[in-house]
């Protein structure tokens, strides 16, 4: 899952670059509204976190005008405005959800999380399909019960490849996800993952191909399985809107 941060405070960004990095997310940072709308049309992002006051612009006018544009990126504003006039302002004119600051840090994981699951057409974190269970909460697969022990990447490719449903990822969008352009190894290091993790699907227990190589253009969830990716039960709703409830979680 890739994000973009717009907020001016650096110590803000900061503290949740890291917790959001930690939650294997891969984080960009933007320090003003100009930057933050620069790198929107550069990079495809599952996410963007929005500050409304930005010191050359409002966030609220960089949301418009990312509507206007027809993105459809999914925003989380989270600002200290915590009157309901400019809340409700924001969720017309797009935004997806309101945190006020200041925020738990949890609460806001959550939302992120939530929020591109559900952009993606999942409003569950728990996905089943070819016999395994990945549970996008936890970060953990399991066959039967009995957990697959992923290196961090390996998961993260079989979770970005779930979140495509049956579609294809491209090895430059794998290395975009899991390096953030930072130290990027070469390509083919992919097809190193992607060996290890097929193995280790194997190794549990699994005889069905889970993950299919098209050559030359990427992988892809195996048809055959990708199917019940999009048809598990909503386990847990998100919270109605405007009205923000604290979540524990
Ligand atoms: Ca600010």
């Amino acid at each position: 899952m890739r994000i973009l941060l717009i907020e001016d405070d650096e110590g803000i960004a900061e503290t949740l670059s890291i917790a959001l990095t930690a939650e294997n997310m891969t984080v960009d940072h933007a320090v003003s509204g100009e930057e933050g709308l620069e790198m929107i049309n550069l990079y495809k992002y599952q996410l963007v976190a929005l500050d409304l006051g930005l010191p050359d612009m409002e966030g609220f006018s960089l949301l418009e005008n990312l509507r206007a544009a027809k993105k459809n990126v999914s925003v989380l504003v989270i600002s200290a405005r915590a009157d309901i006039e400019i809340r409700l302002a924001c969720l017309d004119a797009g935004a997806d959800d309101y945190l006020v600051k200041p925020f738990e840090m949890n609460e806001v994981i959550a939302r992120a999380r939530a929020l591109v699951r559900r952009a993606n057409g999942h409003s569950s974190s728990l996905l089943e399909f070819g016999g395994l269970t990945l549970d996008m909460s936890t970060y953990e697969v399991r066959v039967a019960d009995r957990l697959v022990d992923l290196t961090n990447k390996e998961y993260k490719i079989l979770e970005i490849l779930c979140l495509r449903g049956g579609g294809i990822v491209t090895k430059g969008h794998f290395l975009d996800h899991l390096y953030n352009g930072m130290d990027e190894p070469e390509i083919k290091i992919i097809d190193v993952f992607v060996c290890n993790l097929r193995k280790k699907i194997k190794g549990s227990g699994i005889n069905d191909p889970i993950i299919e190589t098209l050559w030359g253009r990427g992988y892809r969830i195996h048809p055959a399985v990708a199917a019940s990716l999009l048809s598990v039960e909503p386990q847990e709703p998100l919270d109605p809107l405007p009205e923000m409830k604290v979540k524990t979680a």
